[in-house]
């Protein structure tokens, strides 16, 4: 009976013959209908192995029986009915194909913009899906019955956490930068560094930045060094602000100089011109204490005088993607009233997930912050789990597994030249290629990403979670050459 249903299974390259006949995945290409065939074959696979207990004797579970009609059908009707189940199973995995899904991110890379930046703690996330259910007083006084402001809830933590008068929470870091022009540069002029017009991630470039939000962009300096008096001599009647960039995704090392936040503070209080910062990735912490280059946090830049601070809400802050505006209450009341605020706002969830990750700050939770975690692993620890990584592996045919000294990078456009030492999996492929391991890998129910180095893919222990471990050495044992 099991061996008959089984070997009336139909090969993959049958049904995309049967399936190009008929209009059912028109609109998709070969490749996403091949991968769609395979899947839903596997689970009709399975689901006849399933349904075997292990003397090879049918179950009859009513519920199987009706889900899986093909299961209990008379032999001779088993090509129609597995024929109907089969295409609307085909169908349903076209639907899901290429959607969001978990991926297993063995970079080694904290903030891996491609993979989503930073993990939510589960606690953040919980927050959220409760927020998500219920109604709240989001924009609603509660004393008094009134309107009220969705900021509200996030400004006390701001103000404690920073030691800010005020703060606005938008999109994303980009659209900061964007309201901030918007609010106060335009037709008006805006002094940046050459040496600080960066592009981060693609398709955020400062000077285009400047210009969507109508500011007329003045460079002074030069690529790699800017000095205070570069500054003074551009400000002018149309002046708007000096703005300094955190130049986070590169290092100009050498023969540079650029001017600190103080000391443009005090050219611009001279001039009655604003200064604000975009620090990119803002992080409430010292780096150095984890190994990581000194750099100004979110509350130094702002004690340094700079009227406004921009930082991202995903990146090293360890929180969902948004925007945070730090600063003056005047010059946040200006944001807060551009019509463009309404169309940067952020929504509840992402307000609820910030709270919830803002919370560990305030109550010294580090370790809870899945960022802060992962940057602070020691050595030692890594070490244990790439050897826990690696004795799962042993044994396995056609591959070579090793323990080795590396490192790991932060991500995000955040310390670019900073050195995590780590040590990883490599698994060496005795006979096919890397590129293939690597793509077969990435190619799994649960994606794996890893990198290749010389001729092994590497498995980062930093980034991985508790769960994915079992899924890798699954997925390397269905690797077959
Ligand atoms: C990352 C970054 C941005 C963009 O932030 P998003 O939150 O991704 O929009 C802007 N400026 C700097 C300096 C950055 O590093």
């Amino acid at each position: 009976m099991r061996n008959s249903k089984l070997r009336l299974l139909p090969p993959v390259n049958e049904v995309i013959a049967e399936l190009a006949k008929t209009d059912a995945c028109n609109g998709y290409e070969l490749s996403a209908i091949t991968w769609a065939v395979r899947k839903a074959l596997e689970k009709a696979r399975k689901i006849l192995l399933d349904d075997l207990n292990q003397d090879g004797e049918e179950l009859n579970s009513g519920k199987t029986k009706k889900l899986q009609n093909f299961l209990h059908c008379q032999p001779e009707e088993f090509v129609p009915v597995f024929r109907a189940w089969l295409y609307k199973e085909i169908r349903a995995e076209l639907r899901g194909y290429g959607s969001m899904k978990r991926v297993i991110n063995a970079t080694g890379v904290i903030l891996h913009t491609n993979c989503g930046r930073a993990l939510l703690a589960p606690e953040a996330a919980a927050y959220v899906a409760e927020q998500a259910v219920v109604y709240s007083n989001l924009e609603l006084n509660l004393e008094t019955g009134n309107r009220g402001s969705r900021y509200s809830h996030i400004e006390e933590i701001l103000a404690e956490l920073t030691g800010a008068e005020a703060s606005l929470v938008v999109n994303n870091n980009a659209a900061a930068v964007l309201l901030i022009m918007n609010t106060f540069a335009v037709h008006k002029e805006v002094i940046v560094s050459r040496g600080e017009l960066v592009e981060v991630g693609g398709s955020f470039r400062i000077p285009e930045v400047l210009k969507a939000g109508g500011a007329k962009l003045v460079e002074v300096g030069a690529t790699n060094k800017t000095w205070l008096k570069d500054y003074q001599e551009a400000i002018g009647p149309e002046t708007a602000m000096l703005l300094k960039v955190h130049t986070s995704n590169y290092r100009i090392q050498g023969f540079q100089h650029e001017v600190p936040v103080d000391e443009l503070v005090v050219l611009g209080k001279e001039s009655g011109i604003p200064v604000v910062v975009d620090l990119g990735s803002g992080s409430f912490l010292d780096g150095s204490e984890y190994g990581l280059p000194q750099e100004p946090t979110v509350q130094d830049t702002l004690k340094s005088g700079a009227s406004l601070v921009s930082f991202s809400g995903d990146k090293l802050l360890g929180g969902p993607q948004a925007g945070i505006i730090i600063g003056k209450k005047e010059l946040i009341d200006c944001l807060k009233k551009n019509q463009l605020t309404r169309a940067l706002r952020v929504d509840k969830l992402v307000l609820a997930a910030l709270i919830g990750t803002l919370r560990f700050y305030q109550r010294g939770e580090i370790g809870k912050i899945p960022v802060w975690n992962m940057l602070s692993h020691t050595k030692d620890d890594l070490r244990k789990d790439a050897l826990k990584l690696s004795e799962m592996l042993a044994g396995l045919p056609g591959l070579e597994i090793q323990v080795m000294d590396a490192e790991s990078c932060v991500g995000g456009g955040a310390f670019p030249t900073a050195v995590l030492p780590t040590y990883v999996c490599a698994v060496k492929p005795k006979q096919n290629s890397v590129v293939d391991l690597e793509s077969f890998l990435r190619q799994g129910d649960v994606p794996i990403l890893a990198r290749i180095v010389k001729d092994a893919v590497v498995f980062d222990p930093r980034t991985l979670l508790p769960e994915d471990y079992q899924v890798i050495a699954d997925r390397l044992r269905e690797w077959n050459p």
